[in-house]
């Protein structure tokens, strides 16, 4: 389609979606500005900006920059960066260092350290007037490198952190009869700050996302998951409300009364596409009496025992663990081992063990597996996310941020700190539908996973496929923009590998490229093998291939219409364009030039 088609089709769409003053058609210059290029705002324009954002404009550099030739210094950064809570500080950073042929961590030219929705406000106006490239980071964990861009101007509200648990909340325009318990969270906070108000606070819970470090409103607008998303649905299926400044500088409020539109793309739509959110208000739910955990690993000593053991597992989870207590993972290793890391809620020890007997007396009676009893534990549900109470219990399970003056309840959990600036190699993933767990698709199924697992490690994700919740967290799924198969999915299967932190200028990191090369050939023959089974399943935008192929279908299926309608109707410039974002499919894949 020509240049002046799609500005019609824009047009048209914003105009039969009711058209916003101001923004249907406004015309979009070809190209966003660089520094040194005719057009870039002079030193007296950066000046202003910074006086209307009360000084918190910051000229950005890598930290590698300014440790160059300071061995010492280096040592210190590189030691630091394998702390999340230190890296999400750092404007400059995210939480990936890059992607073999994809992208590489690369700090803005500028940013603005938002306090208060003004500074966001000032920030959007002053890109779209200069024609900058602008990104939004929140936690900086997204792995296609959502939140950075060389040369751009980065909206960063890191400080916008503040999290006030409601009784009653009322969404703006709804009937006082409508209030519920609600969470309202500031675009900078973590699912730490999040859980440790909600849960270990007040004695509710929120659905957010298992690592702690993750940004909010970058995973409800992806449509992510949690630990215990079998029993409450995805996180967007809690939104009730949002702030939002859209493309044309307006301070837009969100939910189902007003902007519902709006309100739908932001609830799985993708983050960094429709507006930079201010805050978001999520229901909060009932909080259960235990959360727990199943931890271990089995290894079969032939293939053809590993084939029996991923069979009995598959018929095992569709008879008793195919339900909302249910969550987590298992991964098929190297070595034929069946690795366990599954987590269940709403139960108590007693109970998991019991639904766990009937395997693991499979497992014990027969002579083909090395193992040691698996670890089956649950705590109360309100000391989950309480790293003190870790400290004192299970010490090891979660490191606390030990920077002097960090909150005492920032902490990740130990497994997640593998990935904290990982060069990724290869990834990709693929919602598999709960009609494979049918009696006379297991073998199928099971077929495909070892084929699968002989190219590279394969994870189920049993948490981030909705089938099996109850109806009502089925039905608010269902009431968001994710792809509708989430909801007929039982699990999201993730094959993924990558490398150490490799960030540009960072002293000795040297990305092995053909190795780089080889896993990511590997993990795509591994994924060939298992969409044989899947072949037109969906996949999470947020979790899920930099490469891949038929994007708009993959990631919202049906939905993308009128995800592209809702779009074009506030941001027709395409101001917030990110990697196979809606509407990105009009640029270049540095977001910096127009191609449609
Ligand atoms: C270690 C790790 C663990 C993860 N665990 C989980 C998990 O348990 N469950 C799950 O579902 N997913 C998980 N993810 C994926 C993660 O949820 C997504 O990458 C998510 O989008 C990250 O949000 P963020 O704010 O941390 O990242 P960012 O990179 O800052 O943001 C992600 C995207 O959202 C946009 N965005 C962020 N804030 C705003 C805002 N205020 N307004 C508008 N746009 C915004 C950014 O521009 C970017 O495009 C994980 C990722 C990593 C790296």
């Amino acid at each position: 389609m020509k240049r002046r088609e799609v500005l019609k089709a824009s047009l048209g769409a914003a105009l039969l979606a009711g058209g916003l003053p101001g923004l249907a058609g406004a015309k979009a210059p070809p190209a966003r500005v660089r520094p040194g290029a005719a057009g870039w705002p002079a030193a007296a324009d950066w000046d202003r900006l910074a006086r209307a954002t009360g000084g918190r404009l910051r000229k950005l550099a890598s930290p590698f920059a300014g440790c160059a030739g300071d061995a010492a210094a280096c040592a210190t950064l590189r030691e630091q960066l394998k702390n999340p809570y230190a890296v999400g500080d750092d404007p400059a950073l995210t939480q990936t260092s890059g992607w073999q042929d994809a992208w590489l961590s690369q700090p803005s030219a500028y940013a603005v350290a938002a306090r208060e929705t003004a500074d966001i406000t000032a920030a959007v106006d002053f890109a779209r007037t200069h024609n900058l490239r602008l990104v939004v980071k929140g936690g900086g964990h997204s792995y296609k490198g959502g939140s950075n861009a060389p040369d751009s101007l980065l909206v960063w509200p890191r400080a916008m952190n503040e999290v006030t648990v409601i009784d009653a909340f009322v969404p703006q325009g709804a009937s006082a009869l409508e209030a519920v318990p609600a969470v309202r969270i500031g675009a900078g906070a973590m699912w730490i700050d999040a859980y440790t108000a909600v849960t270990t606070r007040a004695g509710r819970y929120v659905q957010g996302g298992g690592c702690t470090t993750v940004g909010v409103p970058g995973l409800v607008q992806g449509g992510g998951f949690g630990s215990f998303s079998k029993r409450f649905g995805t996180a967007a299926a809690s939104l009730l409300e949002a702030e939002i400044i859209t493309a044309d500088g307006q301070v837009r409020i969100a939910n189902a009364h007003t902007n519902p539109d709006l309100f739908w793309a932001i609830k799985g739509g993708g983050g960094g596409t429709f507006g930079v959110v201010t805050r978001m208000t999520l229901r909060t739910h009932e909080l259960p009496e235990y959360f727990g955990g199943v931890f271990g690993e089995i290894t079969a000593t032939s293939d053809a025992a590993f084939k029996a053991l991923v069979a009995r597992f598959i018929a095992f989870y569709r008879e008793r663990l195919f339900n909302a207590h249910w969550g987590e993972q298992v991964s098929l290793r190297d070595g034929r081992q069946l690795h366990l890391s599954m987590v269940f809620q709403g139960l108590d020890r007693a109970q998991a063990q019991a639904a766990w007997k009937p395997f693991l007396d499979w497992v014990r009676a027969s002579g083909d597996y090395n193992f040691k009893e698996p670890t089956i534990m649950a705590v109360p549900a309100r000391r989950f996310w309480d790293a003190d109470f870790w400290s004192k219990t299970a010490p090891g399970i979660m490191a606390k941020d030990e920077r002097e003056g960090a909150p005492s309840h920032h902490a990740v959990w130990q497994g997640d700190r593998g990935q904290v600036g990982w060069y990724i190699h290869g990834y990709e993933s693929t919602w598999l539908p709960a009609a494979l767990l049918e009696e006379g698709s297991q073998a199928r199924l099971v077929d495909a996973l070892c084929a699968a697992s002989q190219q590279w490690w394969v994870e189920l994700h049993f948490n981030k496929g909705i089938a099996g919740a109850p109806p009502e967290a089925l039905a608010a799924t269902r009431d968001t923009a994710t792809h509708p198969g989430v909801v007929d999915a039982f699990a999201l299967a993730i094959i993924a590998g990558g490398g150490d932190p490799a960030y540009p200028g960072m002293p000795g990191a040297r990305p092995d490229e053909a190795a780089a090369h080889r896993r990511a050939t590997a993990i795509r023959k591994a994924m060939t093998a298992l969409r044989a089974v899947a072949p037109d399943a969906g996949a999470y935008v947020s979790e899920s291939d930099f490469f891949q192929q038929r994007w708009q279908e993959t990631y919202w299926g049906p939905n993308y219409a009128k995800l592209l309608q809702i779009k074009r109707r506030y941001d027709p410039d395409g101001l917030f364009t990110v990697r196979h974002g809606v509407g990105s499919e009009d640029w270049s894949a540095d977001g910096f030039t127009r191609t449609a």
